[in-house]
């Protein structure tokens, strides 16, 4: 792969990495998920988790993404369309969203790396943002190495975390 080609694909699974909740989730998956949720219907839960599979596959580049079938799938169907507890759109939407992510993780990790092989990643850096920012994002906050980022979990993010992730290419100071 070429330099050019390792930075398009870092590009393309930050789109679901940094963006807002808001900019990831579709409006209409969005829609079939919280209806899955009002309507406690597994089918339409399962869709609406597809979809953001897809979308995640699309941007994974030419990583391989974890599969849809198994158990842990089964959770994710079951946490949207079975639960009796009160759950609010954002909720569900940022769900969505870290399904996405947490597709994207490894493939991100393997990208970065393969760029500071190459020796175009220079940085990976994790900034806080909001008025809150919880001590497990703290941790994970700052300019990484990205060796080091990956070591660390610096991709990793939790479903309400809004931190901003982006690499620093070592063109960019010349
Ligand atoms: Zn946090
Ligand atoms: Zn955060």
């Amino acid at each position: 792969m070429t330099a050019p080609d390792i930075r398009k694909e870092i590009e393309q699974l930050n789109e679901i990495m940094s963006l807002d909740n808001s900019d990831v989730v579709p409006a209409a998956v969005r829609a079939l998920a919280i209806q899955a949720y009002r309507d406690h219907d597994d089918e339409k839960a399962a869709q609406a988790l597809s979809a953001m599979w897809k979308l995640a596959a699309t941007h994974a580049g030419g990583h391989e993404i974890e599969s849809l079938d198994g158990e842990e799938f089964g959770r994710k169907v079951g946490w949207l369309s079975q639960t009796k507890k009160t759950r609010s759109d954002r909720t569900i939407e940022q769900y969505l969203a870290k399904y996405a992510r947490d597709l994207l993780v490894t493939p991100m990790q393997d990208a970065v790396r393969a760029g500071a092989v190459r020796g175009i990643v220079k940085e990976v850096v994790r900034e806080a943002e909001g008025t809150y920012t919880c001590d497990w994002c703290l941790e994970r906050c700052g300019v990484w190495d990205p060796y080091d980022a990956n070591a660390y979990g610096v991709w990793a993010r939790h479903a309400g975390c809004d931190c901003d992730i982006h690499i620093r290419y070592v063109e960019e100071d010349e």
